[in-house]
């Protein structure tokens, strides 16, 4: 079965085309600048198209017909990220007109990501019209946390219209404890998988399941990211507010103007870590408190899950800096997790397992594959329903 995954940004599209249950990717490209005139920019494999994509409609217009020039890339099915599924969708679903209505109802709790999102699907429909579609939900994989971690203690009125914990990132975490079931050829295990990219998140896996998370009713919280802030007192916001800021402005802060781009001047762990090397006090800073937050969401899943089995780096920084993996593991003899200085080195040579033989803890690098999850969570609902 061929399947078409799509991830619909707010001016972007990505895509692959994934033979299931191989995995194989027959082509991928992207979508660019959607909405700014004479902008846009499609990289379809190795072709190139530059001009303007007044919509989401027009990108895959032009990606069905350079399918449609390549005859053994029938698309069977199309799987379709959708970032919010609020309390509803516990797992992956065939698209309906109901399962639309409920995206959308669900726009307010994710104004950047579900419209693009919905907008990708009505696309999708008018140019693979019969083909069945599947949304797969980001948050999903969270909706097992338990109400104990996922409700805030604020009054029971605010749960009731929605106000808890969602989690994101639940399609890259869910893979990783995937992952580790394969390699370690066992499910009952305790996990702590680190997805450090731009944005940045820790999930505790307990059996397979998410069962507590770092980011919260909104991308924000957790861990120190690229540029947003990651754990902020609430009471900092109402005094920005006492102060006449208003929730733009907030926001802006908060998502765009926080995070590393504040901390040490640039977004890139990777410019962070050339400035660390120099000994730039600020870059040393932020690498401080980017890996003490690392660390404390480490011990506190840790102390909630009564142990740990597996640590798990993975995205642009898990998956690529040594550093960072090298502080977040060192002295942590508490948790029994000791790192091979070596293996750390170069973690592709062993296969992505990084630890020293004396580790109680097994510390894996395991590269995400967001839009394969697509595919394999698409192709399961598929396979399942008919
Ligand atoms: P992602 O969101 O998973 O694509 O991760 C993107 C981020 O990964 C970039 O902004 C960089 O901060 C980081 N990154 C990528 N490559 C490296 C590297 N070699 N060393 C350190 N950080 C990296």
């Amino acid at each position: 079965m061929h399947i078409l995954v799509l991830n619909a940004g707010s001016s972007s599209l990505k895509w692959q085309l994934i033979a299931m249950p191989s995995g194989e990717v027959l082509t991928k490209g992207l979508a660019e600048r959607i909405g700014e005139p004479g902008k846009g920019k499609i990289h379809f494999g190795d072709e190139i198209f530059e001009g303007s994509l007044p919509s989401h409609v027009e990108a895959l217009k032009k990606l069905k017909d350079y399918l449609n020039r390549h005859s053994e890339w029938e698309v069977n099915a199309v799987g379709h990220r959708v970032v919010h599924g609020g309390n509803e969708f516990v797992e992956p679903v065939r698209i309906t007109d109901r399962v639309k209505l409920k995206i959308k109802s669900l726009f307010g709790l994710a104004p950047l990501h579900n419209p693009p999102n919905l907008s990708g699907i009505a696309a999708a429909e008018k140019f693979f019209p019969g083909t069945p579609q599947v949304a797969v939900f980001d948050t999903a994989f969270h909706q097992s946390i338990p109400q104990s971690e996922h409700r805030y203690a604020i009054p029971e009125v605010f749960y009731k219209q929605g106000i808890r914990q969602y989690g994101f990132h639940g399609i890259s975490h869910s893979y990783i404890a995937k992952k580790v079931a394969e390699i370690t050829g066992r499910t009952s295990l305790k996990i702590i998988s680190l997805h450090l990219g731009n944005g940045a998140s820790a999930t505790a896996v307990a059996d397979g399941k998410s069962v507590a998370h770092s980011m919260g009713f909104g991308p924000l919280p957790g861990l120190i990211m690229g540029t947003r802030s990651g754990d902020v007192d609430p009471s900092v916001l109402l005094y920005w507010m006492e102060q006449g800021m208003t929730a733009g402005e907030i926001s802006r802060v908060l998502n765009k103007e926080s995070g590393l781009s504040a901390l040490a001047g640039s977004n890139d762990m990777r410019e962070v870590e050339r400035l660390y090397e120099t000994g730039d006090k600020n870059a040393v800073l932020a690498v401080e408190m980017y890996v003490k937050r690392i660390k404390k969401y480490i011990g506190a899943f840790t102390a909630l899950m009564n142990g740990l089995d597996v640590l798990v780096f993975t995205a642009g920084v898990g998956e690529h800096s040594m550093l960072i993996r090298k502080k977040v593991c060192e002295n942590s003899d508490y948790t029994g997790l000791f790192l091979d200085e070596e293996k750390n080195k170069n973690p592709e040579r062993f296969k992505g397992i990084i630890h020293a033989e004396r580790s109680r803890v097994q510390i894996m690098v395991i590269p995400t594959d967001e839009e394969r999850e697509i595919a394999s969570q698409t192709y399961d609902v598929l396979t399942k329903t008919g």
